[in-house]
């Protein structure tokens, strides 16, 4: 295992990470810097034709990793449930329309109801989707979240459980995508990694750095290199456990969107150069 990446054909970038940009400047700006992968957030996608945007995709030379997000199945309201079973399916649409073979799910929490009310709806949510999106080619990556989401937007917190349910849900279209910053804590990480590997469930793999002190718990994510979450080692685990996707920057910092954002991709680059 090498502990440095090369060249920047396995760097896929996050549309929210350069936030700043369009899909349309991010798709140039990232094929122009030697970006190979996308993934694309649905908000970039507002207002419109995505056939247009998928000829810019191929013509930029960039792949589609994924649609970002689908998800937040939890409600005490059934009303709500329902809605989120559309807004998904309608997600499925748009990631077969741009051309990406996945969507991240961010299972949802809602605090008006016990965990396991949560988790049982977003299994619900996924099997009520997943026969659309396997008609689409388009597979489920289950996220899990660091557990200071349990309240709102992940009831599913550790890779343990999101292996769980993906075992009960039983379809090889439904799988699991890892991020650093929700996982790094947890000892049985490498173990549960090999676990996804082995069901061939391990989708996604995303990455970024735990700045300490935090600032914001959403908003403050920092640059591979920049905390204390050892990035390299994680990947070294995927590695070892036969992933060789993409490797997804995935940033939320109000702090680099205030940046020029060349300048943040530039950064990004080195970083993924030098610590990932
Ligand atoms: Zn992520």
């Amino acid at each position: 295992m090498s502990n440095k990446l090369e060249n920047t054909d396995r760097l896929c970038l996050h549309t929210i990470t350069t936030k700043p940009w369009s899909i349309e400047i991010a798709l140039e700006q990232y094929a122009g810097a030697g970006v190979r992968g996308i993934t694309i957030w649905r908000d970039t996608l507002e207002g419109r034709d995505l056939k247009k945007i998928r000829r810019r995709i191929m013509d930029a030379g960039l792949e589609v990793v994924s649609l970002c997000r689908g998800g937040f199945f939890p409600s005490a309201d059934e009303t709500e449930r329902e809605r989120a079973v559309l807004d998904n399916l309608e997600a499925v649409h748009e990631a077969e329309a741009v051309g990406a073979p996945s969507i991240v799910l961010v299972p949802g929490a809602d605090p008006r109801q016990p965990l396991e009310d949560s988790r049982r709806q977003i299994e619900e949510g996924i099997l009520r989707i997943n026969e659309e999106a396997k008609k689409a080619g388009v597979r489920l990556s289950i996220e899990p979240l660091h557990p200071m989401y349990a309240d709102t937007r992940s009831a599913v917190n550790t890779l343990s459980q999101a292996n769980d349910m993906c075992d009960r849900i039983g379809d090889s279209n439904v799988g699991v995508a890892v991020d650093v910053y929700h996982l790094w804590w947890d000892p049985s990480l490498g173990e549960q990694i090999e676990s996804s590997a082995r069901h061939g469930r391990l989708f996604a793999f995303h990455v970024c750095d735990w700045l300490s002190p935090t600032s914001d718990l959403l908003y403050d994510r920092g640059l591979m290199g920049e905390g204390c979450i050892p990035v390299p080692e994680i990947r070294g685990k995927m590695e070892e456990a036969g992933f060789h996707g993409f490797i997804e920057v995935e940033i939320f910092s109000t702090r680099r969107w205030s940046m020029d954002q060349s300048r943040n991709l530039k950064d990004i680059i080195e970083a993924y150069f030098q610590h990932t």
